[in-house]
């Protein structure tokens, strides 16, 4: 059933503009709708619906019409209604057929062709750690020094309990010389350290206290792998350090509690729950993380599920690693929203940083082709391990070389392990030698990647391109290409190292271009993906990935949008808005816009 419904998305395949066939699938499905039953729609996000011509069914608890309803179901994409019992679909297809739900204790939601789709799934984010970061002072819109300095005021002021002021997010830009002096701080926050790391968090900036609990002084020694900016006059430390130097005070900062930490849970999925999503994967995770998780889910509070991905530390022993893993997961067994039952694992770095691994040597250092994290060999006994004990393996993977080896790694365990439903996942997966694309759909690998990255910006223009020349950086981000050859392909943010909505990503994938520049051309044209197989990245192949499908079964996590997606210029989709997120059925996000009053 899976590989079928896999085979089935992966080959749903648009033809001509998405418009006409937009219009001629969903007379379809309103045709069609009256005797479907029993489709793999019922298996997976929604149930079929067996109506018409029938008696009254037991009254819905909220009933969702007049709407414009994309299944993720290839064979019947299309309907009009909805009806959600206890948490689950009970009815999907046209609204003469909804009828029959409607009772006395019914809401009956018109939409008046807003559009419904099954909740966003994230198959590769941070949400704890955003959620910290979220809970601190937050400068990433702030454009002047005078807006920095007010965010900061306001933030100090509210809250005079905290030993230290913190946040994240001052652009570079802001400041001459990217170079913010501790007097500034000093007069926001005289009483209390502060610390503030930059948006790229390359750099930090703290006040005088700051540097003085950290013992820096014009005497001081910039550390190895970093440098403290100086008055150019006086050789006193100026405020702002950089790379490695950060740390010099970061390790003084109060340690997060478990109190915040589930203040960060909550407030990430609130955060995510606005974007449409109802299912997401935090992609480092270790024993405290878990411990919050779990802590809201025994609560029953957490607005969407959670799939944790168990961090692999490759300074500790495999054996005790696999110890490690397995205790957690058993931890796990009991929640109602957290899925424990992955490991992930690094095999390389990062481009921009020349640490991730290339077939061939980076231009811009010669013989330099990157390091793996892992010997290959090393990689392949970690995954192999962790695959026999039953973990899906979800893997770090950016360069063509440890894109590979990973592959290589997969391959080996799936001819020497009992066959069994792995689902191994690959997230980032930027640089490719094409040889290794049909390799995804061979070996039932799920293709995780960051779709707002495919976008010709300066990370590609002046970090990437250079140390691979235009052969090689053809074949960056290839969803197009990955699309076709059958893969499910799922999507994911990173968040917070992008953005949290899903739409904005969906746009950069079908544009291949930045947002808000519509006469702008697309990077690698031939890479573009489509809007029907985007949408399922985001829902029905994530919901694979998450190994959701089955559990979600018949839950009704829905999402209301402002307008039919199908309808927009592409270059418009990031301007859509989610108005209702639904989580079995009970709103966890209501946009103030959206009128409707849901119980
Ligand atoms: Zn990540």
């Amino acid at each position: 059933m899976s590989s079928d419904r896999r085979g089935r998305v992966a080959q749903a395949r648009p033809q001509g503009g998405w418009g006409g066939r937009h219009r001629s699938c969903r007379s379809d499905a309103a045709r069609r709708s009256g005797t479907a039953s029993g489709s793999l729609l019922a298996l997976t996000l929604f149930t079929g619906c067996h109506l018409e011509r029938r008696p009254p069914a037991t009254p819905a608890d909220l009933v969702l019409r007049d709407g414009v309803v994309w299944t993720a179901e290839p064979e019947r994409p299309w309907a009009q209604a909805v009806a959600v019992r206890e948490g689950r679909l009970v009815y999907v297809g046209d609204d003469a057929g909804v009828e029959r739900f409607v009772g006395g204790g019914t809401q009956v939601v018109e939409l008046a062709g807003k559009m419904v789709l099954p909740g966003f799934g994230d198959t590769h984010a941070h949400p704890l750690s955003g959620g910290l970061e979220l809970g601190e002072c937050n400068l990433y819109e702030a454009r002047t020094p005078a807006e920095v300095e007010g965010a900061i005021h306001a933030y100090a002021d509210a809250h005079p309990e905290l030993p230290w002021v913190r946040g994240n997010g001052w652009q570079l830009p802001v400041f001459p010389g990217a170079n913010p002096s501790r007097a500034i701080l000093d007069r926001v926050v005289p009483d209390r350290p502060a610390f503030f790391y930059a948006a790229d968090g390359h750099s930090a900036w703290v006040n005088s206290r700051a540097l003085a609990l950290a013992g820096i002084t014009r005497e001081t020694p910039d550390p190895p792998g970093g440098r403290i900016e100086r008055d150019p006059r006086t050789g006193e430390p100026s405020g702002t350090l950089r790379e490695a130097a950060t740390g010099l005070v970061s390790r003084l900062l109060p340690p997060y509690t478990p109190e915040a930490r589930i203040g960060a849970v909550r407030r990430a999925l609130a955060e995510a729950n606005r974007f449409g999503i109802t299912s997401i994967t935090d992609a480092d995770v270790g024993a405290e993380y878990l411990d919050a998780y779990l802590a809201v889910d025994a609560r029953n509070e957490l607005t969407a599920r959670v799939t944790v991905a168990l961090r692999d530390h490759e300074d500790v022993p495999l054996d005790s690693m696999v110890g490690l893993v397995r205790a957690m997961r058993d931890r796990a067994r009991l929640a109602t929203r957290v899925r424990a039952g992955t490991v992930k694992l690094y095999a390389d770095g990062v481009l921009e940083a020349r640490t991730a691994a290339l077939l061939a040597p980076y231009l811009d250092r010669p013989g330099d082709t990157g390091p793996l994290v892992y010997p290959p060999e090393a990689l392949a006994e970690r995954i192999l391990r962790f695959d026999r004990e039953g973990f899906q393996v979800h893997v770090h993977a950016i360069g063509d070389r440890a894109i590979r080896v990973t592959l290589d790694a997969l391959a080996r365990a799936r001819e020497s392990n009992p066959a069994r439903d792995a689902r191994p996942v690959l997230a980032h997966i930027e640089l490719f030698d094409p040889a290794d694309l049909p390799r995804f759909r061979a070996l039932g690998v799920v293709a995780s990647f960051q779709p707002y990255w495919a976008q010709r910006d300066e990370y590609i223009s002046d970090l990437t391109e250079p140390a691979l020349g235009p052969a090689r950086s053809r074949w960056l981000y290839p969803i197009g290409s990955m699309l076709a050859s059958g893969a499910v392909v799922a999507g994911g943010s990173d968040w917070t190292v992008s953005t949290l909505n899903p739409l904005d990503a969906i746009e950069v994938a079908i544009t291949r271009h930045g947002l808000n520049l519509p006469t702008a051309t697309a990077w690698l044209p031939e890479e573009r993906a489509d809007l029907p197989r985007m949408l399922a990245a985001y829902t029905i192949n994530a919901a694979w990935a998450q190994h959701g499908s089955l559990v979600a079964g018949k839950l009704a996590d829905l999402i209301v949008l402002d307008r039919d997606l199908f309808t927009l210029p592409a270059t418009e989709l990031h301007q859509a808005k989610v108005l209702l997120t639904l989580l079995e059925g009970r709103p966890v996000w209501r946009d103030s816009t959206f009128a409707q009053t849901l119980r």
